[in-house]
């Protein structure tokens, strides 16, 4: 990957590129981008492209308007459906800064900076891989998506070569070309649901590549006909989509979760960044599961966590420790939704985590056993607590934790919450089709 401006120039030249999209997240999680031709590329890898950012939702007030693209040379990637011919298309993935140059304090990517300079003071880098799942649907022939699967096949099928792992390839063999490092793909529970992984990163980059992944997902799916879906819950009664984040933290170079002088290998660390994450679930689950939709996934029987707990083994809880030790030391964190907002996802459970670490905090211990089985008041007596059950709950207990507040920037808070609020709003004074089969022959 081109690390400075002269190696893009290069590599534009070399691939013969002819237009550059720079990228952009809004707060929402949406990717954003202002196409150039080549020839302007110079003038915009020395920061000198402006855009009108007021007419980018929940982005700028309409004084900020003239907002400068800052484009990451370490981000060059062509888009493999259009490399070859004429036209070959790249993009950059831009940082976002006020017209002066100084960073916007709006901008998703550079709230994760932020934090992760945070960590940096204190000698760490975040390590993060995720694991993203979505559902493949057939389309209407007029182009509207359904969610009605192309397939019947279950976790790790391996079923005749269908549609559906047709195209899971194919995101594969364009994910591998824009230099993502796969290590596996495969199909998931639920009916047309599949996860491909990648390999951990350090957190910006991370989150560069879910968004670019969710981008490539779309966009190969429309090539085979059908439609990619990141939405949480699309089918009732099946499993929804996840997004575990699997995160250590790196110092020197190696991983400080790990300590083999442990009985069980882990550092104090890891237990102290686990406390961190469980004290701040409630207010972190309205960024990392910012859809109306994203609760009805955290329901118990479907795999998705419900309860604020911790294990060693058990897969239910929020919080668990995978098995490998050494290099891959981790946590793997449970809750979060492929709809969210990758850097803000990454930006409030860094600081979570952190949290715990500056304040040496002991984490309750571990559930081993199945939570659903438990009463409430053998759960109470635990110390489980629940996940926010709405977003308007996770709204209210974002809005108590000035901690996550912080992270996220009163920018950047203020207009998640605003928006999130009118959504909300919104939802709450529909009719739905479940109360009118309920009630309405019977009141
Ligand atoms: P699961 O067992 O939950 O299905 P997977 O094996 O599918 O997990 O995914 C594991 C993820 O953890 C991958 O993205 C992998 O790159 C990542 N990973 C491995 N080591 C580390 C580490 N030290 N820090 C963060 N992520 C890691
Ligand atoms: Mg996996
Ligand atoms: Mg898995
Ligand atoms: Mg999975
Ligand atoms: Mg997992």
């Amino acid at each position: 990957r081109p690390k400075t401006k002269e190696e893009v120039m290069e590599r534009v030249r070399e691939l013969d590129v002819r237009f550059i999209r720079l990228q952009f997240t809004d707060i929402l999680g949406l990717i954003k981008n202002v196409d150039i031709p080549a020839e302007q590329l110079e003038k915009a890898l020395d920061g000198q492209v402006l855009f009108d950012g007021s007419s980018i939702e929940g982005f700028v007030r309409v004084e900020e308007a003239d907002m400068l693209l800052r484009p990451d040379p370490q981000t060059f990637a062509v888009f493999p459906w259009q490399e070859q011919g004429e036209g070959a298309t790249a993009r950059l993935i831009c940082d976002v800064c006020h017209a002066d140059g100084t960073p916007f304090e709006g901008d998703p990517r550079g709230t994760l900076k932020r934090v992760c300079a945070e960590a940096a003071k204190l000698g760490f880098t975040m390590m993060v891989g995720p694991e993203p799942e979505f559902f493949l649907f057939l389309r209407e022939p007029d182009g509207r998506p359904t969610t009605k699967p192309i397939d019947q096949a279950s976790y790790f099928d391996l079923g005749p070569v269908d549609r559906g792992e047709e195209c899971r390839r194919d995101c594969v063999l364009a994910l591998q070309k824009m230099g993502f490092e796969i290590e596996s793909s495969h199909h998931e529970v639920a009916p047309g649901q599949h996860e491909i992984d990648f390999k951990y990163t350090d957190a910006v980059a991370a989150a560069d590549n879910i968004a670019t992944f969710r981008f490539v997902v779309r966009t190969i799916a429309i090539q085979h006909g059908l439609h990619a879906s990141f939405m949480p819950k699309p089918v009732a009664g099946v499993n929804g989509s996840g997004m575990h984040l699997h995160m250590s933290l790196f110092r020197d170079g190696e991983n400080a979760f790990y300590d083999p002088s442990q009985p069980d290998g882990v550092s104090p660390l890891l237990k102290q960044f686990i406390a961190g994450l469980l004290l701040h679930a409630p207010a972190y689950t309205a960024i990392c599961n910012p859809l109306i939709n994203s609760y009805k996934r955290l329901v118990p029987g479907y795999e998705a966590p419900s309860y604020i707990a911790w294990s060693e083994r058990n897969r239910s809880p929020l919080v668990r420790i995978p098995a490998r030790r050494g290099r891959s030391t981790r946590i793997e964190l449970r809750s979060p939704d492929p709809a969210c907002n990758p850097y803000l996802a990454l930006a409030v459970t860094l600081a979570a985590g952190l949290d715990g670490i500056k304040r040496g905090l002991t984490p309750p211990p571990a559930v081993n056993r199945n939570i659903y089985a438990m009463t409430p008041e053998e759960r109470e007596a635990e110390g489980i607590g629940m996940l926010p059950q709405s977003l308007r709950d996770a709204l209210v207990a974002l809005e108590a934790d000035p901690v996550i507040r912080e992270a996220l920037g009163e920018q950047v808070y203020r207009r998640f919450v605003e928006a999130k609020s009118i959504e909300w709003e919104i939802y709450r004074s529909q009719v739905h089709q479940w109360e009118l089969d309920q009630y309405l022959s019977i009141f």
